[in-house]
């Protein structure tokens, strides 16, 4: 904390994660000491800040800050996400980054843990301005990456318009057609369900879990938070496999349709006309639109945040149980907060962390490079059915970790016990580096 001050996201997620290592840590005490081991963990490898000048439609200059943070390289090439989102700082780039390198090691798929991003919003922007953002930032972040060394994908904020300006700047500027960035559209090197991948994988990993404990997704009633991308596809599976979702959300409010939302109208609000939840009752005037927050107040067996860190809140945890909500499965990176988390795992809610729950996207990432690397592309049943069995993997392998260290069910723990094992492992083997 002393020496890296004002990163108050960053902090949470080592705590995080450095807690539920305890027994693992203390039973290698002696070597992770001598051997500076967390201290390597917890510092990236490399990272970078940079100026991103570029000019709006009024011919006004803007100037924003771009980030890439390059944790740990240990099990492969760095891979992570660009978060473009006001909110973005050093903070919670690092501790996007910290996470991804046990969610990477997690999917058993050779790729090391990175992030960036930018605190330029692409919100309200015209496309040319995104375009204009876009290349300013790949000028500078060109000069980082590659495909055997950093390969970035999308996050909040970068979906396939975004990547493709910065997949076609990076082009032009090194000279290069390479799997450098991945979330590429299908007609330049992208992989069929790589969109749907963290949404699908999400309710793949929940389904096993709730399989393993004897209990099923078909017939359940859920609660989704967010609309973007993992949270329209969550919402499809969902949905496919039987449950009725009744809740989406974005930052100014939220749907309630007791009938189950219609999928097709929020991608059709959201993907093509790059609207608000409001218009949601114009296709069903039956539902209901609300203010601020509220998710979470709502009845059901099952809530997957897929919107932002630090949105499910201990009062949110209360009401969950409250309401007699049994699962909870994080679609985004850290919703939960610490305290909400314990309150929900102290009251027998099954709870799959982020890093264990929403890596399908990045493990479908590491697909697309394979794809990128072969120069072929497989068909959406290969991918899915990859991502399926990576998805039932992670499951298992976060419920044996738990119940090795004698924390059966403790998911949280497996998850970073699993991820940390394979990493470590990787760092040793290589040498003080
Ligand atoms: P999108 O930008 O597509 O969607 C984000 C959604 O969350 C939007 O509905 C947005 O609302 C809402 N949101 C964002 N910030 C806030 C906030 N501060 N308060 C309330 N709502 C907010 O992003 P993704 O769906 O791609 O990402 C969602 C989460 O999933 C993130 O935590 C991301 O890191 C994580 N993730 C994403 C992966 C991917 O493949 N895309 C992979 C793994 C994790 P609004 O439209 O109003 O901004």
């Amino acid at each position: 904390v002393a020496q890296n001050p004002a990163e108050p996201e960053f902090h949470q997620a080592v705590k995080e994660v450095l807690e539920s290592l305890r027994t693992v840590i203390e039973a290698n005490e002696d070597k992770f000491r001598k051997d500076a081991l967390l201290e390597r963990l917890v510092n990236p490898e490399r990272q970078f800040k940079f100026r991103v000048p570029w000019v709006d439609d009024k011919g006004q200059v803007q100037v924003n800050t771009g980030y890439r943070v390059q944790f740990n390289s240990a099990i492969g090439p760095y891979k992570g996400g660009l978060r473009l989102h006001p909110s973005v700082n050093l903070g919670i780039i690092k501790f996007l980054g910290f996470e991804q390198i046990f969610k990477n090691s997690l999917t058993g798929l050779p790729i090391g843990g990175g992030k960036g991003g930018s605190d330029f919003d692409p919100k309200g922007k015209s496309d040319r301005e995104v375009m204009a953002f876009c290349q300013s930032f790949m000028t500078e972040l060109c000069k980082y990456i590659g495909a055997d060394t950093d390969v970035p994908a999308g996050d909040i904020g970068t979906g396939a318009r975004e990547i493709g300006f910065m997949f076609g700047q990076y082009k032009r500027i090194r000279g290069l057609y390479e799997g450098v960035l991945t979330g590429k559209g299908l007609s330049y090197g992208g992989s069929l369900a790589r969109t749907e991948a963290t949404g699908y994988g999400l309710l793949y990993l929940t389904q096993e879990m709730l399989k393993m404990n004897g209990k099923e997704l078909a017939g359940k009633t859920v609660c989704i938070s967010g609309s973007g991308n993992v949270a329209i596809y969550a919402c499809q599976k969902a949905q496919q496999l039987g449950a009725k979702v009744v809740t989406m959300s974005d930052s100014t409010g939220w749907v309630y349709d007791a009938e189950g939302i219609d999928v097709a109208a929020i991608k059709e609000i959201k993907e093509v006309n790059r609207a608000r939840l409001t218009e949601y009752k114009k296709y069903r005037p039956n539902s209901e639109y609300h203010e601020g927050r509220g998710v979470w107040n709502v009845k059901c067996d099952i809530a997957l945040p897929c919107a932002t860190q630090n949105e499910l809140l201990l009062d949110d945890a209360k009401a969950l149980v409250a309401n007699g909500c049994f699962a909870v499965a994080e679609g985004a990176n850290m919703p939960t907060t610490i305290e909400a988390t314990e309150y929900l795992q102290a009251n027998g809610i099954l709870f799959a962390p982020g890093k264990a729950a929403n890596a399908g996207g990045v493990a479908t990432s590491a697909l697309e490079m394979s794809q990128n690397s072969e120069r072929l592309s497989w068909t959406f049943e290969e991918v899915d059915a990859k991502l399926q069995n990576i998805m039932v993997n992670i499951c298992h392998n976060m419920a044996d970790a738990a119940e090795r260290y004698g924390m059966a069910g403790n998911y949280v723990a497996g998850a970073n016990i699993a991820g940390f094992e394979k990493v470590v492992d990787a760092m040793n083997a290589q040498g003080i580096v």
